[in-house]
């Protein structure tokens, strides 16, 4: 395994970057970092910026750089991100990838790719235990249940994985983050993953990089 392992996770919305960080983290004890968690935690606790965030996240945009940039920051002076980390939704714009690297600089880019048809399906699908946040797919898994299959918890859906948020995410996506898939390559740190394969062959390929 490398020494220093910042790795930036891209691709787009439900390509599986959420559940391929989980298992890199676990993989190489480092925390997994994930923007779209510390805003929907923020939400859910109803605090200052909850209230700045909910309403931007419910309709598909973007939280504005300087909140994100600002947040990641303090998370990464914490202890356990000294050795590496994995960011999972950021950066999410090219000035967030400027403004970043003038202070860190990232080991490796995994970009896993998907069809933007088969997004759709996927988030459609998406589950998550209301207790212990483990992800199913109602549509795509085989042993898929009502209750989660890890605590038996009650299973809900994000608030924004609607059809028409959905919608105004991929817009997003393709608009806002996109470009830094070229930015991440000119600098010769993207590895490109297919995000079609299933979830173990997708990690088996991200293994080879660490
Ligand atoms: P995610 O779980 O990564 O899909 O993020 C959920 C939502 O949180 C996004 O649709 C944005 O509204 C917001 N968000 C997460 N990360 C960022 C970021 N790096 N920049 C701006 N907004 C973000």
């Amino acid at each position: 395994m490398n020494k220093d392992m910042k790795i930036v996770m891209l691709g787009i919305i439900g390509a599986g970057k959420g559940t391929q960080s989980k298992m890199i983290a676990r993989h190489c004890g480092i925390p997994h970092i994930s923007t779209g968690d510390i805003f929907r935690e923020a939400v859910k606790n109803e605090d200052d910026l909850g209230r700045k965030t909910r309403e931007i996240m419910k309709s598909g945009g973007l939280v504005p750089d300087s909140i994100v940039i600002d947040i990641v920051r303090k998370r990464l002076q914490k202890p356990d991100a000294q050795k590496g980390y994995i960011l999972d939704g950021f950066p999410r714009t090219t000035n967030q990838a400027v403004e970043f690297g003038k202070g860190e600089s990232v080991s490796i880019v995994f970009y896993i790719s998907l069809k933007e048809d088969e997004v759709l399906r996927r988030l459609k699908g998406r589950r998550i235990c209301a207790a212990c946040k483990a992800e199913q797919n109602i549509y795509l898994d085989k042993d898929a249940r009502d209750t989660c299959r890890k605590c038996g918890g009650r299973l809900i859906q994000r608030e924004d994985d609607t059809e028409e948020t959905i919608r105004v995410r991929i817009k997003t996506y393709l608009e806002q983050t996109q470009p830094l898939i070229e930015y991440y390559r000119e600098k010769g740190l993207l590895s490109e993953i297919d995000g079609s394969q299933d979830i173990d062959a997708v990690f088996a390929d991200i293994k080879k990089h660490l």
